[in-house]
Parts: C-alpha cells; sequence; structure tokens
C-alpha cells in the first residue's frame, strides 16, 4: 500500500492516440488553483472526543456532522495525504441518492426495508444539497437527476423493467425513446433511455471535499495532514491512533479509509481496491456542443455490464469515464496504477464511437483512482473495542453521496442508543467476504470477463454469473 500522491511522473504519456498526447496524467478536478494549502502533520500527542482517520467524504461528514450534532465535541482528522486527494477528489461527481448500488440490487436483498431505504437515499441527498447551502459550498452542484442509456436492445429491455421497479417504488422516473434521448443529447449508439429525475445531483467532487473541510475548519475540527495512521490499539478507555510524528487518544474513533489497507485486520477480506479511469476533454466549442446537443447538466451512463459514465461541467467539458474495472494481484494500491495508457486509449476510442461529431476534440486529463468494491456493491459497518471504533466500507463506486449516510450510521454506532439507522438489516447485515489469494484474483478475473461477454451476447449471463446471482454475489465499479 502507498498513500503518496502520484503526480504526474510515473508515466510519461497518457497514450499513442493523438487526442491524449498532451493530457496531464492527474485528476481535472484536483488540477485547480483552488486546492487548499495542506495543514501540517500531527506532531507529538493530542486528546479528543472523536478522532477520524481518512480526510475523503466518509471522513470529512462524520467530522462535520459530529460537530453539528454537539459543538462541544472535540473532533481530530488524521489524513495520510491531503484531505480530497484520493477517491473524493476525483470521482464522477454523481452524487446518487440510492444507498444500494440501484434499486433492483436493494429489494433483492432487503425485501421488506427497501421502501424506507429509498426514503432515507432520497433524505440523504436533501441533506446534503442543504449543507452546501448552509455552508455555501461553491461545488457547482446541480440536482439534475441521472440517465442511463441503452446502446443495444437487450438494455432497452432491462432499462424498461427498472423504470416499472422504480414507479412501484413512486420514483419520479421517465422512459424515453429513441428520438426523445437523442432530443436531449445526439448519439448514433442511442435506443433509448431511463431518466431517473430525483435520484442524482451532479457536483464538482473536489470542490465538495474542500467545501467541506473547511466547514469543519469553521467548526473547530483539528486537521492533520500527511498523517498516515500506522496503527489503533487501545490504552484504558481510550483508542490510541499511532502516527509517525505523533498519537491520538480519542473516546472514540471513526475509520473512514475507503479502498485502503484497513487498520482493522478483521474488515480485510471484505473489500478489493479495483482502479477506475476517466477522461477529461477540452472545453468544447459552441458549435461541438450543438454538435452533440447536450444542453442541460444531466449526468449520463450507458446500462452494459462494463458501462461508461459521462458528464459535462461548468466550464463547457466533457468527462468520460469507466468501462474498464482493473483489480490488482494482492489488493495492490499504489499512484503508479492511477495512469492506465491502454485504458485511457480504449476510453479515448469508445468516446469517438459514441460522439462521432467531436472527432478532433482533445483531452486534457486523463486519471484513475481506487474504489473499495464489495461483493453486494454498497457500504457495509463494523464497530470494534466493544462500540468505541465504528468504520464503514464497500461504496463499490457509488459513494459520493452515500458516505453522508455513512457517516451518519457510524457516529450512530458509537453513541450508546440503538437508532432507527443501526437496526436496519442495510447496517447490520454484512457482504460475503473474498477469498484469499491466488483465488481472489482467479475468481475476479473469471467474473470480468464473464461480464464482457454477457455484454457481447445480448446481455447473456453465463453459468458463473448465474451462480453468482444467486448467491447475491458479484463484481462491480
Ligand atoms: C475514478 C472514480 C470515479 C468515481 N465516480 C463516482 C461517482 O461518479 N459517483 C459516486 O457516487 N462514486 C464515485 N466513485 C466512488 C467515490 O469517489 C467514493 O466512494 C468516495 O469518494 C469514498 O469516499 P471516502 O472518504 O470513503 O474515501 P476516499 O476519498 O478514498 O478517502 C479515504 C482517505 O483515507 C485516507 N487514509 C487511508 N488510510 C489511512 C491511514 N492509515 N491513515 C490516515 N489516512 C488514511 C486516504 O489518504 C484518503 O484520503 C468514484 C471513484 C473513482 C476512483
Amino acid at each position: 500500500m502507498s498513500l503518496r500522491d502520484g503526480g504526474d511522473t510515473a508515466v510519461p504519456r497518457a497514450g499513442a492516440l493523438e487526442c491524449l498526447r498532451d493530457a496531464r496524467l492527474r485528476p481535472f478536478w484536483l488540477d485547480s488553483p483552488d486546492a487548499p494549502t495542506a495543514r501540517p502533520p500531527l506532531a507529538g500527542e493530542e486528546r479528543c472526543d472523536l478522532a477520524v482517520v481518512g480526510g475523503g467524504f466518509t471522513g470529512l461528514w462524520a467530522a462535520l456532522l459530529a460537530k453539528e450534532r454537539d459543538p462541544s465535541c472535540d473532533v481530530v482528522v488524521l489524513e495520510a495525504v491531503t484531505a480530497g486527494w484520493a477517491a473524493s477528489g476525483r470521482n464522477g461527481g454523481f452524487c446518487m441518492a440510492t444507498l444500494t448500488h440501484g434499486l433492483s440490487n436493494g429489494v433483492e436483498r432487503f425485501p421488506r426495508e427497501q421502501r424506507r431505504l429509498e426514503e432515507l437515499g432520497l433524505a440523504n441527498l436533501d441533506a446534503i444539497q442543504d449543507a452546501v447551502a448552509r455552508h455555501a459550498i461553491d461545488c457547482d452542484w446541480q440536482r439534475t437527476g441521472e440517465v442511463n442509456v441503452a446502446t443495444e436492445p437487450w438494455q432497452a429491455h432491462t432499462l424498461r423493467e427498472e423504470y416499472e421497479l422504480m414507479r412501484r417504488f413512486g420514483r419520479d422516473v421517465r422512459l424515453l425513446d429513441r428520438d426523445e434521448i437523442q432530443g436531449e443529447v445526439h448519439s448514433p449508439t442511442y435506443l433509448a433511455a431511463l431518466w431517473e429525475l430525483d435520484g442524482c445531483a451532479m457536483a464538482d467532487p473536489a470542490r465538495l471535499a474542500w467545501g467541506l473541510r473547511r466547514a469543519c475548519l469553521d467548526l473547530g475540527v483539528r486537521l492533520y495532514e500527511g498523517t498516515p495512521v500506522k496503527r489503533l490499539e487501545s490504552e484504558g478507555a481510550a483508542v490510541v491512533l499511532v502516527a509517525p510524528g505523533g498519537r491520538v487518544l480519542a473516546r472514540h474513533a471513526v475509520l473512514a479509509t475507503n479502498a485502503f489497507k484497513p487498520l482493522l485486520r478483521r474488515a480485510r477480506p471484505y473489500i478489493v481496491p479495483v482502479y477506475d479511469y476517466a477522461l477529461m476533454t477540452e472545453p468544447l466549442t459552441g458549435a461541438q456542443r450543438e454538435a452533440i446537443g447536450w444542453k442541460t447538466r444531466i449526468g449520463l451512463a450507458d446500462a452494459s455490464n462494463q458501462f461508461h459514465y459521462y458528464r459535462t461541467t461548468d466550464d463547457g467539458r466533457l468527462l468520460w469515464g469507466g468501462y474498464d474495472a482493473v483489480y490488482h494481484y494482492g489488493n495492490r494500491v499504489h499512484p503508479a496504477l492511477d495512469a492506465r495508457p491502454e485504458t485511457f486509449e480504449k476510453l479515448a476510442g469508445q468516446f469517438f464511437t459514441t460522439f462521432p461529431q467531436l472527432e478532433g476534440v482533445r483531452f486534457t486529463h486523463a486519471w484513475g483512482g481506487a474504489i473499495d468494491t464489495c461483493s453486494r456493491f454498497f457500504a457495509f459497518w463494523g464497530t470494534a473495542l466493544r462500540r468505541r471504533v465504528a468504520y464503514v466500507l464497500g461504496y463499490t463506486g457509488m459513494g459520493v453521496a452515500e458516505s453522508r449516510f455513512g457517516a451518519e450510521v457510524c457516529l450512530d454506532l458509537l453513541s450508546e442508543q440503538e437508532t432507527e439507522l443501526t437496526r436496519l438489516e442495510l447496517v447490520r447485515s454484512r457482504p460475503v467476504p473474498f477469498p484469499p489469494e491466488p483465488l481472489r484474483s482467479a475468481a475476479i478475473q473469471l467474473t470480468r470477463r464473464s461480464l464482457a461477454r454477457a455484454d457481447e451476447c445480448g446481455g447473456h449471463r453465463d453459468l458463473w454469473l448465474r451462480t453468482l446471482d444467486r448467491f447475491g454475489l458479484g463484481f462491480d465499479s
């Protein structure tokens, strides 16, 4: 494991294609003059009520919510690099209401609870929107909804089934035929679409993370950056977090370390780090915007197993990401893995298949990042040291909004009482762990190959995928 920020020196070129020639190998969102100056690392010993390990969305929400619940709570955040540098500052910025990686996944697992989970997910998204307004976070927040497009007839069929399910759950959704989706965005590949109007907002993720960071500091949270926690121990009634420059003794701790090696050994079998990649174009010209007809700020994704997600920015660029989901043997996480020229070239080719009208457009940024995939595709929680430590992991590529809910549940788990959230089956249950290596790698590669074949064969799921489905297991990004 390495927690260093990669910069753009590890791999000299994003790819051999002309459109990628000048792409900077760093996340577009983080490559900004708005990036805050890092706070100094921990030096010496500190005491506090709540210590948070990890300064991504989960850790920042945990700190902020703890302060908002009780302003006298003394909170310390320990972040290995800088707040927001990892997944939180380099994602697609799709803030999804779902707490279960989609409605059908939730209905299968929690048939009795799903209606409430849908309400809680929408309330969580509303609460993020309120916090963005309350703390004046300038993150290009747009409550646009998300459109899933079908590029193959079998996907149109799947979208219709999802539409009917979502309507049964009272969701605000629209099914678009070929002409209707072409009226929103033009692509020769689109056949139909499902527009989830209420369940998604788009944001600039780095500016959201930096805004949460500032809100935490304004409320008196002590943030130590450049502070990797190496060990978690207990000393009397205190939880002790040990870093190279010092240690923190806390009454309670939240561990918000996402795809990085969990401090608690018991959590390790449940997540695998999976790399997801994205490209950002230069700002489109008026004529290019006209050619694709994309006038709103909706986020799009296609409905294949290996899917793309894409969106616009406030300065008129297109972000295009997804498709490859790359696992490295032994749960490897390293800054050098943030750049993958063959994936960038594949993504660029697929971009121009979707938008041939944009031939000649260049990419200014290309990057990747690790996702904490678990076998049920959405967060799970746990506690340690007689409920003085809580953690949440496993967002599987949908943690931008769910991280706030994840943090809220962690704080409830640390409180003395049971709450509605801690009683949820969603919170009490766990995903099936991954097998150890070398079985882990073999199973993941087999699943990836089967998913790719399903996309090529009209969505037909082979025996391996059907077996995983039967046991409620899978692999996603
Ligand atoms: C390319 C990409 C695209 C994505 N797109 C989307 C999307 O559009 N929508 C969506 O919902 N989700 C998306 N995701 C997932 C989403 O970004 C994450 O689920 C979310 O950011 C998780 O937040 P986090 O705070 O848990 O993790 P992180 O942001 O990864 O933060 C964890 C932090 O913990 C720190 N840390 C780890 N170990 C230690 C330690 N021992 N000591 C101190 N600090 C430590 C790390 O340095 C890091 O800053 C995407 C992810 C990637 C990589």
